[in-house]
């Protein structure tokens, strides 16, 4: 298995997020990625590749040519506007009858926010960049023969939509991933091994190449939109019920995908308190309609705050559940890429996080 970070993370430290009405120091901090570094370390898992750099190609094919324009100068155009240095974060937001397109540089955050809790600051848009790199990485790793990559993405991605960041994430990582892992599969252009493999349980469905599990404890609702009307993509999330948690606004389990999407986007929301075994059982669910849509790749956008004692979640998982996770997804036999999502119990997130691994792995 190989493992892809990058420093640049650090590039983004905000220094407040609002939550639930409190500003409040944001729980994804750059201490996030330290921590798993130095337990991968730990684990041995080796080596830690740096990303290669991918440009801005693969990240437009999933995001909007203005929102990318947009986070990349922010910053600056708010800071020479008058906003408080510290950080962007808009005042009003674009919603339902009152969200005309204003360009201004107070403006605008509201126009590409959805929420309070992705503040940017003048790293943010580089470091959402090496995030995007390393997922990137890990898919080109895929397609050269690899059948395990992680990539230790921050800031996470899958809440951000096409033209939307919230919820601390400004790029979707998984997605950019998934569509790049997809074209590439679709231009003929992979070796030979993918379609000789015998290993496989389902044989690959050449028209749909790769599911998107989301096993972080929010729902996936920007890789939902950004692949909604899709058919070639299944995303597949496990989360906390929206009726009490984040995201709120999607993620309820009639939402089944739409058009040439229909029957390829499964939510499954979960009430509180869930604990090992009925996770387990749960994940079954979602492996066996994964083998259905017989898929050649999978992206696994793994968050870890499932776990006990998350400060933002209400999951009950040990962490002893966490290789028991990777072993039964690995049992589907696919190449599998492991995207950083969430995880806000820092001091048990490395151990968690390599745990996944190790089960993944088969160690
Ligand atoms: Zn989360």
């Amino acid at each position: 298995m190989l493992a892809i970070c990058s420093a640049d993370h650090a590039l983004h430290d905000p220094p407040h997020e609002l939550l639930d009405g409190r500003l409040i120091p944001p729980y994804e901090s750059p201490a996030r990625a330290a921590i798993v570094h130095a337990a991968l370390e730990r684990a041995a898992i080796e080596p830690l590749l740096p990303p290669r750099a991918f440009g801005p190609e693969p990240i437009r094919a999933v995001h909007d040519a203005r929102y990318l324009a947009y986070l990349e100068r922010a910053y600056e155009r708010w800071v020479a506007a008058g906003g408080n240095p510290a950080a962007v974060l808009p005042s009003a937001l674009a919603v339902r009858w009152m969200s005309r397109r204003a360009s201004g540089p107070l403006a605008e955050p509201g126009y590409y926010s959805y929420d309070l809790s992705a503040p940017i600051v003048a790293g943010t848009y580089r470091a959402a960049r090496a995030a995007a790199d390393a997922a990137l990485t890990g898919a080109a790793l895929l397609l050269e023969g690899q059948r395990l990559a992680y990539a230790l993405c921050r800031p996470p991605g899958h809440h951000a939509g096409s033209d939307l960041c919230g919820g601390y994430c400004y790029l979707n990582n998984a997605a950019i991933a998934a569509e790049y892992l997809l074209r590439e599969w679709a231009s003929g252009r992979v070796r030979e091994w993918a379609t000789a493999d015998q290993t496989r349980p389902v044989a690959p469905s050449p028209r749909r190449p790769v599911a998107i599990l989301d096993i972080d404890y929010h729902h996936g609702n920007g890789t939902q939109q950004i692949f909604y009307e899709r058919g070639d993509v299944l995303f597949v999330s496990i989360h906390a019920d929206p009726a009490r948690e984040y995201p709120y606004f999607a993620g309820y389990a009639d939402e089944r995908g739409a058009g040439a999407g229909l029957g390829a986007n499964l939510n499954i929301p979960l009430e509180a308190g869930v604990d090992d075994t009925r996770y387990l059982a749960v994940l079954d669910t979602a492996i066996a309609a994964i083998a259905d849509f017989a898929p050649r790749f999978l992206v696994l956008s793994a968050g870890f705050d499932t776990f006990d004692g998350d400060p933002i979640g209400d999951f009950a998982l040990m962490a002893d559940a966490y290789p028991l996770i990777g072993r039964r997804i690995a049992m589907l036999g696919l190449p599998t890429l492991v995207i950083q999502e969430g995880g806000y119990a820092v001091a048990a997130l490395g151990e968690n996080a390599a745990g996944l691994l190790r089960g993944l792995s088969g160690m």
